[in-house]
């Protein structure tokens, strides 16, 4: 396997190494294994300052760049993963627990938001110029906020980080990007591989907990803007703080998405869909594919086919290329997986399949079809974010849209049906940010990622994405 690149516990600030101002460490493990391979710097509030600082001098010459310039530079950050993708992929395996049988698609998408961004960045336009009041002319210009705090997730930490870099610097802004204490390596190394790409002060990166870098960034008077991905709890906390400088925030948090089979639905397509949508990533997906409600005749089907899919999963060492399950990130999010569960069973769920934490050493948890619970159960209220997928039984499609709305989240969701009428129904009453029709979990670039009601708000991906990196302004000249 690729060697893991020599980095110190330094942040990337002004284009070099910095070495933190607090001195404190935050240990980085292997989940596969419980070993700590990193120590990575624990931030403080200086730490953060000169980030933005940096961000703040690099501002002035890259908000006057030319669309093709920054295209160019996106290009390239696109190549340099690509031309690294052994490297990043045994990074993000190593911090993340990934399979590698996975990663190769998902550094796929990173590299093509990267080059969807290139393209992007020369798209942007304001509205042609017009006379609307006698003897003047008013014209739009779409310009960058200036510096941007970006606070990013452990579960995909390059692609999230890809998802925030790629329209912040298309827009022309600068970044300071934190990313997740649990998950820093791949961006770390990102940040350096950018040296001879972007001019320093561009794009920083500063590690540490979400509680102290996290919240200096939000707190930041030189901070235009910030974009979360995060759970809901964060992204509240973090609307809170902005509200001190009226920042813009832009909010990616957490899903529960459900899986709507109606009864003319094919068992195998479902059972299929489920298998790789509710566990890939073990399951810690904002969108997976975790509460499956079935109407009608197709319940007894959906359970007998999803639980001997999931039965089938191969679980085990990321590093083998067999591998289709890994561990969970820490052992705090197993425990957390498991309490929900726990509590489950403990009300009257019935565990068809796994249901407990997996033998050996690492954060494995089995992948888990658990039956006989209520919508108003908290395992299918709240975000479980692991290899655990609830299967209702409802009466019939209203009902069926009903359960499915019937929660706080709204980020994605999915209908399977086999009538073209039913499924338009069904996807124009779902109130999720995404709609599948038989299928679930797919994403591109050009299509916007983000949520309804407590999923947050400010789209991901595709041209929307930019557009919430943009500031419109008004100029009106008098002849
Ligand atoms: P988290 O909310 O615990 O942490 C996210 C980031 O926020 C981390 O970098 C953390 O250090 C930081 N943070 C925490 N508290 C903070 C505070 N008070 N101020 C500033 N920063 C703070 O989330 P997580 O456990 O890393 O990731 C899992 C969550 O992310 C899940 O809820 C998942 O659904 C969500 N997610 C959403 C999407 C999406 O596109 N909507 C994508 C991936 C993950």
């Amino acid at each position: 396997m690729t060697k893991l690149p020599e980095m110190a516990a330094r942040n990337w600030i002004g284009g070099q190494w910095v070495d933190p101002e607090t001195g404190a460490l935050d240990d980085v493990v292997d989940p596969a294994t419980g070993e700590v391979i990193f120590r990575a710097a624990a931030s403080g509030a200086a730490d953060v300052d000169k980030a933005v600082r940096a961000a703040t001098r690099a501002f002035e010459s890259r908000s006057t760049t030319t669309p093709r310039q920054r295209s160019e530079a996106l290009l390239r950050i696109a190549s340099v993963i690509e031309d690294h993708a052994d490297e990043f992929t045994a990074i993000e395996s190593a911090n993340v627990g990934k399979p590698v049988s996975a990663l190769p698609d998902e550094m796929d998408l990173t590299i093509d938001n990267f080059r969807f961004f290139a393209g992007g960045a020369r798209t942007l336009e304001g509205r042609a110029a017009g006379e609307y009041l006698t003897g003047y002319t008013s014209f739009l210009r779409r310009e960058p906020l200036g510096v941007v705090g970006q606070i990013a997730p452990w579960n995909y930490p390059l692609m999230m980080a890809a998802w925030k870099i790629g329209p912040a610097l298309a827009a022309g802004n600068t970044v300071v990007l934190k990313p997740s204490e649990l998950t820093p390596l791949s961006v770390l190394r990102l940040a350096e591989l950018t040296a001879d790409v972007l001019p320093p002060g561009v794009l920083n990166v500063v590690t540490g907990q979400g509680e102290v870098a996290g919240v200096a960034l939000v707190e930041h008077p030189a901070v235009a803007m910030i974009s979360l991905t995060g759970s809901v709890p964060t992204g509240q906390a973090i609307m809170r703080a902005a509200a001190t400088t009226l920042k813009r925030v832009h909010l990616e948090l957490g899903g529960k998405a459900p899986v709507v089979v109606l009864d003319d639905a094919d068992p195998e397509v479902v059972a299929a869909a489920v298998r790789l949508g509710g566990f890939f990533n073990a399951g810690q997906d904002c969108t997976a594919a975790c509460r499956v409600i079935a109407s009608g005749s197709a319940y007894e089907a959906a359970v007998a086919g999803i639980a001997g899919a999931v039965k089938t999963l191969v679980a085990g060492s990321p590093s083998d290329p067999a591998t289709e399950l890994g561990p969970l990130v820490s052992a705090e999010q197993r425990s957390r997986v498991a309490g929900f569960v726990d509590r489950a069973v403990g009300r009257g769920a019935e565990v068809l399949t796994g249901g407990r934490v997996a033998d050996g050493p690492g954060y494995f948890y089995e992948p888990s079809v658990i039956i006989n619970v209520g919508q108003a159960d908290e395992i299918v209220q709240r975000e479980v974010f692991g290899p655990v997928v609830t299967v209702q039984r409802v009466a019939d499609d209203e009902a069926a849209i009903a359960a499915a709305n019937d929660v706080d989240y709204g980020l994605a969701a999915s209908v399977f049906t086999t009538d073209v009428g039913r499924a338009m129904r069904a996807s124009a009453a779902l109130r999720f940010g995404t709609v599948w029709v038989n299928d679930h979990i797919p994403l591109v670039s050009e299509m916007p990622h983000g949520g309804f009601k407590q999923s947050g708000f400010g789209k991901d991906m595709s041209l929307y994405a930019i557009e919430h990196y943009t500031e419109l302004k008004h100029v009106m000249v008098k002849w």
